[in-house]
């Protein structure tokens, strides 16, 4: 059993809602494998309380660092001091850390993780054409990496089309002519499609992706964890596609964020 002293470090999650995530789990195994002897427990704050969370963590010594899931990742971009490669690109943040002098440095590992993720079921999305619903902060960072990773092309849509065009023109900014809007392209011609929004986390959500469309042969894949396997994931497994879960893609960036953090 893990002994909690005066010496103990705390990391956490911050996100709203909490209940869903199940990065606590993941964490606290990593550290335990790692004989860390730190903790990693959910903070639940609202959108509107984020900047004073984030200023009130600056002066906890003991807590170096903090992941961050919806609906934070992308307000979190401006309370850091600093950001990462990724983070720059993506415009979005799901991990930050304290550094010697004080600072906050931000980062995302969400693309890297649902890249990871693909691999390790030996789906290469090198060469792939790909259809993301989203443009949120795990969505942002996903089209990143994706890009970053040799997809062919990408279509982003989102039901804020604003957000999805904003979204095109960062990524090909960064990666020239990879990205299109999800609306010029028909979901059907794509090889990987993304649920890479919250719908899904409540048996009372609609389905993110119109998956009559799909057809046998296509990949459909999922950013939600819970449930494991996600209605859109059952229908579009009925339609016979392949499908991807959520936990992949964590699993795909538990060690990184480790690294990142110092556990
Ligand atoms: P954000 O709040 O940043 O983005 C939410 C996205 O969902 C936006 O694109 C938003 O569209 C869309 N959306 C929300 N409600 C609706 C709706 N009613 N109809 C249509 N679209 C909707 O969240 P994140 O990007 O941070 O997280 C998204 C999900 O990804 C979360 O559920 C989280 O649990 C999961 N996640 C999973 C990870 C993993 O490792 N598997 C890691 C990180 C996140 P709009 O812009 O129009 O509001």
């Amino acid at each position: 059993m893990l002994l909690i002293d005066g010496n103990t470090k705390i990391y956490g999650i911050v996100a709203d809602p909490i209940a869903q995530v199940r990065t606590p789990q993941a964490m606290n195994e990593v550290m335990a494998n790692r004989g860390s002897g730190a903790v990693f427990v959910p903070f639940h704050v609202r959108a509107g309380d984020l900047p004073t969370f984030v200023a009130g963590l600056k002066t906890w010594r003991n807590l170096p660092g903090f992941t961050l899931t919806t609906p934070h990742k992308e307000s979190t971009l401006a309370l850091c001091d600093r950001l990462g490669p990724m983070a720059k690109i993506s415009g979005s943040v799901n991990a930050v850390r304290k550094t010697s002098d004080g600072a906050w440095e931000g980062e995302t590992f969400d693309g890297l993780g649902f890249v990871a993720g693909l691999k390790s079921q030996s789906l290469d999305p090198a060469g792939a054409s790909i259809y993301i619903q989203g443009a949120g902060g795990a969505a942002k960072a996903i089209v990143a990496a994706l890009a970053d990773a040799g997809a062919a092309r990408i279509a982003v849509a989102n039901r804020s089309e604003k957000k999805a065009l904003a979204l095109v023109d960062q990524i090909n900014a960064a990666y020239p002519g990879k990205c299109i809007l999800g609306s010029a392209c028909d979901v059907s011609t794509a090889d990987i499609v993304v649920n890479g929004t919250s719908l899904g986390l409540r048996d009372s959500d609609p389905l993110p992706i119109d998956v009559e469309k799909l057809k046998p042969g296509q990949v459909a894949a999922d950013v939600i964890m819970m449930p494991d396997t996600t209605s859109f994931l059952r229908a579009a497994e009925a339609n016979g596609c392949r499908i991807h879960r959520g936990i992949h893609m964590l699993r795909g960036q538990v060690e990184e964020i480790a690294d990142f953090l110092g556990f």
